[in-house]
């Protein structure tokens, strides 16, 4: 019974470390998030130990009884927060939720339709790499070139088209609602089955900042540890009893054996966490936060150094930044930022002229930083950090300081772990 510092004193460091950079950098991943220190306890909890493959009430093990309430609680709240008759919390990640849903609603060899991974969609939509693009026929839509938009119309024809047995709406990179009434009508005139996958934007849904996709998709799956912010994993919701029945095949035994129970219990706390005022204020701050940024880098200074925002602007939780014209390219813009102490992920903009691993965009998210604390001044402040990082010549000690100044103001997890930010 040994401490981890004394059993595995490396594993420690790495600890330690990690929560010291989080501490030390401004997270602006648009996919990440920090857990509260709920959830924190139950993902590190003796829950890890239990076998419970099955649902509750009909396991395949014995001594399941306590954990059963934990995942009862999480189905229930995720029900309740976004309004679905069915939840399956179980899923282990967004990419294995997402397995299991096309387990549940298609067939190998169907024609699934996604947006395509270079224009903003996931890998589990179709990309040739993945279960997806090996077992599906995929079709893929793109956004419009003009307005970095998703065209509806354009999806229309496609699906009248190739008539595919399953629609995809969700995105990971996009920076603008969509609208899920005319995804349906889509779907419906061509006898397709809608499916979203709102992983990222989920916590906009809860807090009623986005609208729900649950009325009308046959199918949703999410992650829980986005805008959500709560424990690496997923879930699938549904209106539907006959899909609910398929679904629950789908995850288990279809895709996964026993599930991560301490998981399951976290996501239950984080589903109760959003149901909040504070978590809706955190969300207001989020989108307000992409917002600020986004009217930032529309700044004359900016736009003069070759730098432009994909689609003009946001109305969610993240902006992409267009490098094409800029002589910063994406790597660079990635590693710029990083020397200032701010964490970003360069991202391909549709027909992006430079290599995967270099790329001519920038994808960045607000969540994180929201989480933290930060509101309207502390967001103007970073917009403007990143405005004059972009741009040729910065003066990187003095936009060092100012981060260290946010970073300073805003402790993360205090009085956890032994690192410090001294
Ligand atoms: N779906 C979307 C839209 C995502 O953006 C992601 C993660 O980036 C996933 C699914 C997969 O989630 P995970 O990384 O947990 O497998």
């Amino acid at each position: 019974n040994a401490p981890l510092a004394e059993i595995d004193p490396e594993i420690q460091a790495v600890l330690d470390g990690e929560l010291a950079r989080q501490r030390d950098f401004l997270e602006m991943i648009a996919s990440e998030n920090f857990v509260p220190r709920a959830v924190l306890e139950a993902v590190g909890s003796v829950l890890t130990n239990k076998y419970a493959e099955g649902y509750p009430g009909r396991r395949y093990y014995g001594g399941c009884e306590v954990v059963d309430v934990a995942e009862s609680l999480a189905i229930e709240r995720a029900k309740s927060l976004f309004g679905a008759e069915y939840a399956n919390v179980q899923p282990h990640s967004g990419a294995s939720a997402n397995a299991a849903v096309l387990h549940a609603i298609a067939r190998p060899g169907d024609t699934l339709l996604g947006l395509s991974l270079d224009h903003g969609g996931h890998l589990t939509h179709g990309m040739k790499l993945n279960f997806s693009g090996r077992l599906y026929n995929i079709v893929a839509y793109g956004v419009d070139p003009e307005t970095s938009r998703i065209d509806l119309d354009e999806v229309r024809r496609l699906a009248r088209e190739h008539r595919p047995k399953v629609i995809i709406a969700g995105w990971s990179a996009y920076p603008r609602q969509l609208d899920f009434a005319a995804w349906r009508e889509i779907a419906d005139e061509v006898d397709a089955k809608l499916w979203v996958d709102m992983a990222h934007f989920a916590g906009l849904v809860a807090a009623g900042l986005h609208p729900n996709p649950v009325p009308h998709a046959h199918v949703v799956s999410s992650t829980v540890h986005k805008t959500i912010g709560g424990p690496r994993s997923g879930f699938i919701l549904t209106n539907d009893a006959d899909t609910a029945k398929k679904l629950d095949t789908g995850v288990f035994p279809g895709q996964q054996g026993g599930p991560l129970m301490h998981v399951i219990a976290a996501k239950a706390t984080a589903f109760k966490l959003a149901a909040t005022p504070e978590f809706r204020d955190r969300q207001e701050r989020t989108v307000r936060g992409a917002k600020l940024l986004a009217e930032r880098l529309l700044q004359p200074d900016v736009a003069g150094a070759g730098i432009t925002l994909r689609s003009g602007g946001t109305d969610v939780h993240l902006v992409l930044v267009d490098l094409r014209d800029a002589a910063i390219n994406g790597k660079e813009a990635e590693d710029r930022l990083h020397d200032v102490g701010i964490t970003v992920n360069r991202n391909a903009v549709p027909g992006d002229p430079r290599p995967p691993m270099v790329t001519s965009g920038l994808r960045i998210g607000t969540p994180a930083l929201a989480t933290r604390g930060f509101g309207d001044a502390e967001f103007t402040e970073v917009a403007d950090i990143i405005a004059l990082a972009l741009q040729p010549d910065p003066d990187l000690d003095s936009l060092r300081g100012r981060v260290r100044t946010l970073t300073n103001a805003f402790p993360l997890y205090p009085g956890l772990g032994a690192a410090t930010t001294e």
